[in-house]
């Protein structure tokens, strides 16, 4: 579905990606971790088209999409839950979600609405109320069902569970594996290693804008180097 080939991407004089490649199939959870400033957020971010690359292409179904606009990514199925969630926080839960079909026809947005609510029960009861009054979880899930609503191919995640307690990254990191099952291709960054490499098919370890390590979730969680540079074992 996705293939990225030696893709590099620099902010001024910093290379922040170098020669990437990596694919994704379609039905496949795929993980990206490493440590912080390793590239991840910026490879994510290449892929919708909202970081300049200096090299490289990136391929989706088929197709070259390495100099298409955000936009047209988002109508062909890249759609990106980006860092920090970002709702809008003045609008209510309903019209932040109903933001999210902007790309899509207008017909189908009651029942793509009625499937979030189906996955987020949570949001069907506050959907009249403003975005900035749900808690940092509901927020996250509010963000996801923002990008479903444009009905991704190719859902990228980028830290779904930052800033959350406990309890709710064992919910969300539920709703992710949900979300799989029911058949999205997804891209997951996310800080906690341990538990995206459990719930990835295969997963890629970036090192300072390189990929250093490929391999099954599984095989990943049991590599010794990863356990110590990543897991903290
Ligand atoms: P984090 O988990 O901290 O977000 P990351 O793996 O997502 O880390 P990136 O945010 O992609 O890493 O950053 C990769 C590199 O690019 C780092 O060296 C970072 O300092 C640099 N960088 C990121 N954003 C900018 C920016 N706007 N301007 C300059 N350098 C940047």
């Amino acid at each position: 579905m996705l293939e990225v080939e030696a893709l590099s991407s620099r902010y001024g004089r910093i290379t922040a990606l170098h020669e990437v490649s990596l694919r994704v199939d379609g039905g496949e959870l795929v993980a990206l971790v490493g440590a912080n400033g390793a590239g991840k957020s910026t490879l994510l971010r290449a892929l919708s088209g909202v970081q300049p690359v200096s090299g490289g292409s990136i391929r989706f179904e088929g197709s070259d999409v390495t100099r298409r606009s955000p936009r047209s990514r988002v109508q062909m199925g890249i759609v990106q839950v980006p860092e920090g969630r970002q709702v809008f926080t003045p609008l209510s839960v309903e019209d932040n979600l109903r933001l999210g079909a902007f790309v899509r026809p207008p017909g189908e947005a009651e029942e793509s609405l009625a499937r979030v609510y189906g996955l987020f029960p949570i949001l069907a009861g506050k959907r009249r109320e403003a975005a900035g009054t749900l808690s940092g979880g509901q927020q996250q899930m509010l963000a996801i069902g923002r990008a479903l609503m444009a009905r991704p191919r190719l859902l990228l995640l980028d830290e779904p569970s930052m800033g959350l307690a406990p309890r709710l990254v064992a919910e969300i990191f539920a709703t992710i594996r949900a979300l799989r099952e029911a058949a999205t291709t997804i891209l997951l960054v996310d800080q906690n290693a341990r538990a995206a490499l459990s719930i990835a098919d295969r997963a890629y370890v970036l090192e300072v804008g390189r990929v250093a390590l490929a391999g099954r979730g599984s095989e990943l969680l049991d590599d010794d180097a990863v356990r110590q540079a990543y897991l903290g074992l």
